[in-house]
């Protein structure tokens, strides 16, 4: 059939309609897609809760090289949230999320226009930071640790939140910006361990993660290989000069590096959980002492004094761990006085205090360590009920000449009496201190003045000699 000519424009006008219709179609699906891309690009690149680029795209700078070698000034500012964790377990996730806002919009207010900052982990920020001769990496550091003075408001509360930050400057610390983070984040670790907020990175930076780093890795291979022992301090009385106890402290001979200071391996061994071990060995290696003198029938009167770390005490086998051994060897908790530091009793005192009963109740003495360095509350001391109070060397080392410091340790002196405890002055090295120390009525001396601390059979000698 013929068709009309009306008929040949509606499927026409048909035709077009559904091609607008298509093109609509596709107009709308590659919008989409546009908008997909984007948000897809957005995930990978920014981080959701601040807003800010994230690692991602720190990375993908650092492969593209948009920072690349004739951007002369760059740095790379490494930043750590302190104690986020902390923030975190008390005042719970969203309260911790609603911080790393704030501080991320804080930080936003340091930087220059052509300047990036990134979230690169959970508390970690990252700034690529233009250095001027106006404004060099130490002042933005300052910046970022002054905006963070005022406290951070949530839900009515006030939260006061510090930071850790390195950098690392082109080309001096590095000449790719991964080498540039790298040591960033090396210089912001040795803040972490300092009591600086701020570290640039240099050559002592490296060093000193590198001898971390290989402490670490050595400690408990020494500890199997028999490469740790003991040495004694005395403890003197003042008005008989007779020895009245003893201090036990640790030294580790390491064939590569030599003789090392617990000074810096026990900090590493805290900071990476292997005081039990360490704490495990030191009480076997006093027993043993202990039974070869008496074997030697050298009598040794007076306890011998441990220093015992936090992640003992927080051990829920502490107690029982301790008992045992000593009484496998045939001892008992009287012949030792344990030394906990004042911090440790301050930062954990519910979970400690415990313990520390416990130990009490068992026969051994309690000394309170460092007296004066760890901010003590009076009520604390007296629900720890010590034995003896070890004034820290700090307030010894000028006790002699500094007026301050004789008032305050004679507070402590009569602190001490008050509560019951003897009082120990630790680190004296001086005829005058001692001289001072007594008018002060302080009971016992530890230092250098009268001995070093020395190998067992020095100290068995010595013991003869004296008491
Ligand atoms: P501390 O418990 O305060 O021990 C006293 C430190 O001062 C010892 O250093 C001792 O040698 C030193 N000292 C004593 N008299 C003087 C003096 O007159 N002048 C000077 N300049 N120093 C003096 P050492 O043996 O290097 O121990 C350092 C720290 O390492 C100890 O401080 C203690 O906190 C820790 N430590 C040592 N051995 C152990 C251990 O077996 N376990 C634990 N957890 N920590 C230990
Ligand atoms: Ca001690
Ligand atoms: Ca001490």
């Amino acid at each position: 059939r013929k068709y009309e000519s009306w008929e040949i424009d509606e499927v026409i006008f048909g035709g077009l309609w559904l091609l607008v219709l298509f093109s609509a179609y596709v107009v709308r699906r590659m919008f989409d897609i546009n908008v997909i891309n984007k948000e897809v690009s957005r995930m990978a690149y920014y981080d959701s809760l601040t807003e800010l680029p994230n690692r991602n795209m720190v990375m993908k700078l650092l492969d593209e090289k948009v920072y690349n070698k004739s951007q002369a000034g760059l740095a790379v500012v490494f930043i750590d949230v302190d104690g986020f964790k902390k923030i975190n377990d008390t005042k719970g996730h969203l309260v911790g999320d609603e911080i790393l806002k704030q501080v991320a919009r804080r930080f936003e207010r340091c930087l220059l226009s052509d300047e990036l900052l990134a979230r690169i982990g959970g508390d970690e920020f990252v700034i690529l930071h233009k250095v001027t001769d106006k404004r060099c990496s130490p002042d933005l550091a300052n910046q970022l640790i002054q905006v963070l003075e005022a406290p951070i408001r949530i839900d009515g509360q006030e939260l006061y939140v510090a930071v850790n930050i390195g950098s690392a400057t082109w080309p001096r610390d590095g000449t790719s910006l991964k080498e540039l983070l790298v040591h960033a984040d090396l210089a912001m670790y040795e803040a972490k361990n300092s009591i600086r907020h701020y570290v640039g990175f240099d050559k002592n930076v490296e060093h000193s993660f590198l001898r971390e780093f290989a402490l670490f890795n050595k400690l408990l291979v020494g500890l199997q290989m028999g490469q740790f022992y003991l040495l004694y301090q005395p403890k003197i009385e003042l008005y008989s000069s007779k020895i009245v106890g003893f201090e036990a402290l640790m030294r580790w001979n390491e064939p590569d590096l030599g003789i090392i200071n617990p000074a810096e391996f026990i900090p590493i061994a805290e900071k990476y959980k292997m005081m039990n071990n360490i704490g495990e060995w030191l009480i076997r290696e006093a027993c043993r002492q202990l039974n070869s003198w008496k074997i030697e029938g050298v009598e040794i009167t007076g306890r011998m004094a441990i220093n015992i770390s936090v992640q003992q005490l927080e051990h829920p086998e502490f107690y029982n761990n301790m008992v045992t051994t000593i009484e496998a060897e045939g001892l008992t908790p009287c012949m030792f006085e344990l030394e906990v530091t004042e911090s440790v009793v301050m930062s954990h005192p519910s979970r400690t205090m415990e313990t520390l009963r416990q130990l009490k109740q068992g026969g051994f003495t309690i000394a309170i360590d460092d007296f004066g360095t760890g901010h003590s509350s009076l009520l604390y001391l007296k629900k720890i009920n010590a034995d003896t109070l070890k004034i820290d060397k700090s307030y010894i080392d000028h006790v002699a000449t500094d007026l301050s410091d004789q008032t305050i340790v004679k507070a402590m002196v009569e602190l001490g009496r008050n509560f019951n405890m003897s009082v120990v002055a630790e680190g004296v090295e001086t005829c005058d201190q001692i001289n001072k120390l007594k008018l002060l009525n302080c009971d016992i001396i530890q230092g250098y003045y009268y001995h070093q601390p020395m190998p067992a059979q020095d100290f068995s000698d010595l013991f003869r000699l004296c008491n």
